[in-house]
């Protein structure tokens, strides 16, 4: 983004950054909630923008929920959210594999390392997955008694979709390491963050997982969540947006602010509530891009502008 960053202080500040866009995507962890608490003021400033007549789409890198699931999340906070408007990185990773690498309904199968979120997605698409939640991956490891591998490898299974998992375990890790070294299967990522911070601490990421897979496979996935362009083109093409009238706010720099920035959404808002610092916001870095805007906390639009 050309320019320093503007800090919303005002409420003049903030009437024209709300004023400037008709669409907001809001990325979810860090900027509506931190883990189970609810930031301030979420609710109040998500109904603020609905009375503006703003559209309101939200993009997380969570793989572990579905879309539905996510739906009951929202509602946890006393948010009215319809599945279509959300777009989780599981759901990007199905796209991905139905539309890009077309695999085929019925007959490829996916090999999922990564919770129910992946796989409820590819299910609904028509594809069968293996691994994922199957509770016999839960045993400790054994080459000699794990029927994975005893059983030998499924032969139908043509990609890996690799994402968070909080069962992660060696068993995990070995099985999708064998389909892994296939080199007719693909492999997917469902996002890159090596982190990510909760209320009082800070837990690995899905990267931490993925990459940890790419380097005993010596492989590099595809990663399909933010900042994939692929995944904010099909955003931008559900709903015919025009980009100018787009503001991207999240937390993250090399996720949030890069997927608005190079996908030309006419601005990005970087909320200091969940992974970055001031500092940070206003460096300048070959690694990701300046916000336009940059703000304590989302709620502090909601209170300024009241
Ligand atoms: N991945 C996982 C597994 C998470 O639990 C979270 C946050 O809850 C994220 C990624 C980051 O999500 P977001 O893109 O909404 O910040
Ligand atoms: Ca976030």
């Amino acid at each position: 983004q050309k320019g320093a960053p503007v800090k919303v202080t005002s409420k003049e500040i903030a009437q024209e950054f709300l004023d400037r866009y008709d669409t907001f995507l809001f990325d979810c962890d860090g900027v509506l909630w931190l883990g189970s608490h609810a930031l301030p003021y979420t609710q109040e400033i998500l109904n603020l923008l609905k009375r503006l007549g703003k559209q309101l789409i939200f993009v997380t890198n969570n793989s572990t929920k579905s879309r539905l699931a996510y739906t009951k999340k929202f509602a946890s906070f006393g948010i009215d959210v319809k599945e279509e408007q959300i777009f989780t990185s599981g759901y990007a990773s199905a796209v991905y594999v139905r539309d890009f690498l077309k695999l085929q309904p019925g007959k490829d199968k996916v090999w999922v390392f990564g919770e129910s979120g992946i796989g409820e997605e590819l299910k609904l698409m028509g594809y069968e997955s293996l691994g994922g939640t199957d509770t016999r991956l839960d045993a400790p490891f054994n080459a000699a008694e794990s029927p994975f591998l005893v059983n030998g490898l499924d032969n139908d299974v043509s990609c890996v979709v690799a994402g968070l998992d909080t069962k992660v375990n060696y068993h995990r890790f070995a099985v999708t390491l064998q389909y892994l070294q296939k080199e007719s299967v693909h492999f997917v990522g469902t996002n890159v963050d090596s982190t990510f911070p909760q209320k009082s601490y800070t837990l690995p990421g899905a990267g931490s997982m993925i990459e940890s897979l790419a380097f005993s496979s010596n492989r590099r996935p595809s990663y399909c969540g933010k900042p994939n362009q692929n995944m904010l083109n099909s955003i931008i093409s559900t709903f015919n947006l025009d980009r100018s009238k787009c503001c991207m706010v999240g937390d993250r720099l090399n996720t949030d602010m890069k997927f608005g920035v190079e996908g030309g959404l006419g601005g990005t808002l970087l909320v200091l509530s969940g992974i970055e610092t001031e500092e940070r916001a206003l460096e300048i870095s070959p690694d990701y891009p300046r916000p336009k805007f940059y703000i304590d906390k989302l709620g502090d639009i909601y209170t300024l502008t009241q």
